[in-house]
């Protein structure tokens, strides 16, 4: 099947999902996770309707960046951030989606700071508590977004999460039901109104109709609508 296709059939599975919840389905975000894809699969996925693009890797963000791919499409950055890597991302994406560090949220603010901007982030949480992803426990997710609420270059917008890879499906039910709760709790809690609360971020190709039954207002996509990526490498 062409990508365009894809799109379609995924979009209306998210639309099915979305009902199916009891929700809109405009309230659901189809987030293209881009990673290994070259600049000209970008570039269709956007001429098929693909209005956010989701990259992990600062590389090729850079580089899809300097070929002009993204154009008429936004950007959210979804994989493992490194504090010096901030400069390239900062104004140029829509939403960094991975923070996982007060450290990292002072970086991402004082750039933003120093180009007169505010940035929105969320806050990834690790979920499952595995020690093999990045993400903040669910108590010091509390604590970033509140951060984030003070600092002057960013903005919180809420969650994301990547649970453990599910074996079955409804596998990550509990996760996802965790998470929504986090969510709740947190956008009830915060009480700044110059802050908007309003994302959380999960499923993937292969769990996202159960992530929408449980409240996700995005969901990010790669195999489902490129085909299966080569092995992964380390984060660059
Ligand atoms: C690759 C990736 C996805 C998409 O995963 P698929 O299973 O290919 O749909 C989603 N989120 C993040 C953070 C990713 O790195």
């Amino acid at each position: 099947m062409s990508i365009a296709e894809n799109i379609r059939v995924i979009r209306s599975r998210i639309d099915e999902a979305a009902l199916a919840a009891g929700r809109r389905p405009e309230e659901i975000t189809l987030v293209a996770a881009t990673k290994v894809q070259t600049s000209e699969t970008i570039r269709q996925a956007i001429a098929a309707g693909i209005t956010v693009c989701g990259e992990n890797r600062v590389q090729e963000f850079n580089a899809h960046w300097a070929d002009g791919a993204y154009e008429g499409a936004k950007v959210h950055f979804i994989g493992h951030l490194q504090k010096n890597k901030v400069k390239y991302l900062v104004g140029r994406v829509a939403l960094i989606e991975s923070v996982d560090s007060r450290e990292l949220l002072q970086a991402i603010s004082q750039r933003a700071e120093k180009l007169g901007l505010v940035q929105d982030v969320l806050i990834e949480v690790n979920i499952g508590a595995e020690l093999s992803k990045s993400g903040v426990r669910p108590e010091e997710a509390r604590q970033l977004i509140q951060l984030a609420a003070e600092l002057p270059g960013v903005a919180p917008r809420g969650l994301m999460a990547i649970p453990p890879a599910a074996g079955i499906s409804g596998g990550n039910s509990r996760y996802f039901a965790e998470m929504n709760q986090l969510f709740v709790d947190i956008k009830a809690k915060t009480y700044d109104n110059r802050v908007s609360i309003d994302c959380l971020s999960m499923g993937m190709s292969g769990d996202f109709a159960d992530a929408i039954a449980h409240g996700a207002t995005q969901v990010r996509i790669g195999t489902a609508l490129f085909g299966a990526r080569p092995p992964m490498r380390a984060n660059g």
